[in-house]
């Protein structure tokens, strides 16, 4: 394959605003005027270059951010969701009916695992959890009514990394549509030039990197994403997740440092897995040597971009991590909070937190333990600074 560098690719989309700004302009608008009731009448049946409809369809600014995440992704097409949600379900909403069924990583985003677990049962829509690091058993899982696969590129919290070149050969093979969630690792690793046939994004966490909004994008082919926007049949069109005009363009502006800002979220994950590693803490960061993701990462990832910024350390119990994280938080190390991909270090405990839809039973089978601190690492220029607090936190808490 061919080296992709994605920040390439991304900056290749130049956009100029109406007056020659140097950002395109934000379109304020639901609606838009035509010249003649036949171009109207027209634009209900097929897009016409340069023509907008409604806004819940498209608009512009909505199409330029689409189009600079398509090239991210090195994908024919996009469309930004109003979330990461939002573009899940519209994704699964679209390819399933009534009697199909979806084979999913069963260690993923708390929320995608309650749509699946308890949403789309609703619809006739039934899940199938495989553990994802064995692709035989997925093979395995498929059967005539499988329609998707479901994987986190690096997932969560226990950040596994999915070989999607093995799972990408067992979809085509089946007839199957793999379908990644990339939030974990934009620019790091590029599921559809691995063979995926959909990366999804929750662009609230690393894309936009501000933690100011919520938003999300599928990217896809040509005739998926037009599939998806169907004003007769089509889900992002008719369940409505779309993404405001004035937050499009604020996203487009923070997409183009994504490439720094991942570059400096792992070199500070990676110096922090190693110093815990070293102090004999069970670490998980697909970046270390003795990860056991570790070929398979450098295998599949873009060179330059890290390892991404999620790291996740146990302590040991549930009360261990309760108090470090409060704390690190005393100690301005980052803030206890869900969420990831801030410039500041985020924690959180994901049994007790994001991943507590999952019931506690199949939290153990998935080696999720309950002293697990999931860290997003954030862009401090100095990480030892953060990482000697911690570390005199370690120790008066006798974690260490
Ligand atoms: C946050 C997140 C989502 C959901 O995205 P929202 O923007 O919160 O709707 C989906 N997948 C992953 C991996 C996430 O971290």
């Amino acid at each position: 394959m061919k080296k992709f560098d994605p920040s390439t690719s991304i900056h290749d989309y130049l956009v100029f605003g109406e007056f020659g700004d140097v950002n395109p302009s934000i379109t304020d608008s639901s609606t838009f005027t035509f010249l003649s009731p036949k171009s109207m009448e027209d634009s209900f049946q097929h897009d016409i270059e340069g023509c907008f409809l409604y806004s819940r369809h498209w608009n512009p600014i909505n199409k330029y951010l689409s189009n600079a995440l398509a090239r991210l992704e090195d994908a024919e097409a996009a469309q930004v969701t109003s979330s990461g949600m939002g573009a899940i379900s519209s994704v699964i909403l679209q390819i399933c009916s009534a009697g199909d069924e979806v084979i999913s990583e069963r260690t993923i985003y708390g929320g995608t695992y309650a749509f699946f677990k308890n949403f789309m049962p609703k619809f006739g829509i039934s899940v199938k959890f495989v553990d994802m690091q064995k692709p035989d058993a997925v093979d395995k899982a498929i059967t005539g009514r499988t329609k998707v696969i479901f994987a986190e590129s690096i997932s969560n919290p226990l950040l596994e990394v999915t070989d999607i070149p093995a799972i990408a050969k067992i979809a085509r093979r089946r007839g199957v549509k793999l379908v990644v969630d990339n939030t974990f690792s934009p620019m790091v690793i590029s599921p559809i030039r691995l063979g995926a046939d959909i990366v999804v994004h929750s662009l609230t966490k690393y894309i936009n990197g501000t933690s100011d909004c919520v938003a999300g994008c599928i990217c896809s082919t040509n005739e998926f994403i037009n599939s998806l926007c169907d004003v007769n049949s089509g889900a992002t069109m008719l369940l409505g997740p779309v993404l405001d005009s004035l937050r499009a363009a604020s996203i487009l502006k923070n997409l183009h440092t994504l490439h720094i800002r991942m570059r400096k979220h792992g070199d500070n994950a990676m110096f922090l897995a190693e110093k815990f590693k070293k102090l004999g803490l069970r670490t998980f960061y697909p970046g270390l040597r003795s990860s056991r993701n570790y070929k398979l990462m450098k295998d599949i990832m873009n060179e330059g971009f890290g390892f991404s910024g999620m790291l996740a350390v146990d302590t040991g119990s549930y009360s261990n991590a309760e108090k470090l994280m409060t704390r690190m938080q005393e100690e301005k190390v980052g803030y206890l909070a869900v969420s990831l991909g801030y410039f500041k270090t985020l924690f959180s405990c994901p049994g007790h937190s994001t991943s507590s839809e999952i019931p506690e039973k199949e939290q153990k089978e998935m080696g999720l333990s309950e002293g697990l601190i999931r860290f997003s690492v954030g862009l401090d220029n100095d990480m030892s600074i953060a990482y000697e607090r911690i570390h005199r936190c370690l120790k008066e808490l006798d974690i260490i």
